[in-house]
């Protein structure tokens, strides 16, 4: 079984499920605002990499949120709403903004071989599980109203921080001491903003407070609790959301149902820039696009996340990507070659069982993915026989996904792409005179296409 660094005790744990059928598990999804980043990227590669592991045991439900509302410029609930900002700077809805951000993030997310969480919510959808959350802390005392909203008094809350050590939350309270406002104390958050009554709104909605919006954390414990339960094994999230964002969830969830919230939570350590934290806000930072613009594949940049672990800083720098993307080619070619003298199945011999055994333990051993990358090495390179190389590559690669028995997919232009639209579109019709001239056509491009009973594949 799993071992795995539980943030809530500061310590590696054996993982023991509450309910021995299925493993639940939520994970704080993107806010729409913007492209993902390739440092968001990597929380999410972590947490891919953690459902597979815990699948290869056990079932998962695997939930993730999109956060389409709510979240400000400070996640101390402080600013503008990300999305309003958004809105007004690419002259689009706040809803067009949030839809197209959300597809771009799935491209991305398809691109790395991440699975697809099994629920995904929109915190938009969800609003009236929101507002029966805040309606029940009103009710146990823990809320107060202010000029701009419905806060949650967190002195009220016995254990207020227990995932940080003492002296980072005494930071929190005093660092924030400077001007809070309204608010009673530093570390409280908003569960309802009242709309500005000079403005209306693109996203607002009624409740018993006024007419507004959900605070970003309120959105996250309603959503779990409603598809999850009120106790969940497992929440996800990258080191930034320790302080606030968890902390907050924490003690909202609680309050209300008098419950453990989350049994494991889970934090992924950030990837950085040479020159510093790399964020959306400032408008410096990298995405899979930028990646294939440069000719590496978003798998090798999955490779590269895979050699460090994930609760370490990960510096990224071209010079590294391309070490990765060398050492993935390398990989895959000398793959390719065994697989030309396999000849049929390897059986479960015993030499395939120790290094499956192996490789799972460096898995489970609170995923150490440069030691099974390494195992998975050593067993290519060493005395195996081709046929059981083969076998063990598929096992790790059901771990690792990083399609080592595949051809890569060419990243193809715009122009072929319409074209492979309407090729598409002519064989439905069953224009075949149409088709093979288009087929033609991407040929002298450089693409071969072939008709499977998947559809056209290049
Ligand atoms: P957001 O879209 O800003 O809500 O963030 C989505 C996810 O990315 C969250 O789990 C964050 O904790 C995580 N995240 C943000 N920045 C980084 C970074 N530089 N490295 C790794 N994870 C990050
Ligand atoms: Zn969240």
């Amino acid at each position: 079984m799993l071992k795995i660094y539980n943030t809530l005790h500061h310590r590696k744990e054996e993982f023991k499920p509450l309910n021995a059928k299925e493993v639940t598990c939520y994970c704080c999804g993107p806010t729409v605002y913007n492209f993902a980043h390739i440092g968001n990227l990597r929380t999410y590669i972590f947490e891919d990499l953690l459902m597979r592991t815990l699948r290869y045991c056990i079932p998962v439900k695997h939930m993730m949120n999109i956060t389409d509302v709510g979240h400000l410029t400070s996640d101390a609930d402080a600013g503008e709403d990300k999305l309003a900002l958004a809105s007004e700077k690419e002259g689009k809805s706040a809803w067009e903004i949030a839809k197209f951000y959300e597809n771009k993030f799935f491209e991305d997310f398809d691109s790395l071989n991440c699975k697809r969480p099994n629920i995904v919510a929109r915190a938009t959808e969800h609003i009236p599980a929101m507002i029966n959350l805040v309606k029940t802390l009103e009710d146990k005392g823990y809320t107060y109203r202010t000029s701009d909203g419905i806060y949650y008094d967190t002195s009220k809350f016995a254990d207020y921080g227990i995932l940080m050590n003492k002296a980072h939350l005494e930071g929190l309270k005093t660092g924030a001491r400077v001007d809070f406002g309204e608010k009673k104390n530093a570390t409280d958050f908003a569960l309802w903003k009242f709309s500005p009554s000079d403005k209306k709104r693109q996203m607002e909605w009624e409740s018993p407070w006024g007419i507004g919006f959900p605070g970003w954390h309120i959105e996250c414990s309603a959503m779990a609790m409603q598809y999850l339960g009120e106790t969940l094994d497992i929440h996800c999230g990258g080191i930034d959301h320790v302080a606030i964002h968890h902390t907050n969830e924490i003690s909202q969830a609680e309050a209300a149902t008098g419950k453990q919230y989350v049994r494991y939570w889970i934090h992924g350590e950030f990837l950085v820039m040479s020159a510093g934290k790399m964020s959306k806000s400032a408008g410096t930072f990298v995405t899979i696009d930028t990646l294939k613009e440069k000719g590496y594949s978003p798998l090798d940049y999955r490779y590269l996340c895979l050699g460090a672990h994930y609760r370490t800083q990960l510096e990224f720098s071209y010079d590294s990507l391309d070490f990765a993307q060398k050492s993935r080619q390398s990989l895959k070619s000398k793959i390719a070659n065994i697989k030309k003298l396999a000849n049929g199945e390897s059986g479960e011999t015993e030499i395939l069982k120790e290094a499956k055994n192996n490789f799972v333990s460096a898995m489970e051993d609170d995923l150490n993915t440069s030691k099974a990358l390494s195992l998975l090495w050593d067993f290519v390179k060493g005395e195996a026989n081709a046929e059981e190389k083969i076998a063990f590559v598929k096992f790790a690669d059901d771990f690792l996904g990083l399609n080592l028995l595949e051809e890569d997919r060419k990243e193809i232009s715009e122009e072929a792409k319409a074209i492979l639209a309407e090729r598409a579109e002519a064989r439905k019709q069953k224009d075949f005179k149409k088709s093979d001239e288009l087929r033609a056509k991407l040929l002298a491009m450089g693409i071969v296409v072939k008709d499977t009973p998947r559809g056209q594949e290049y």
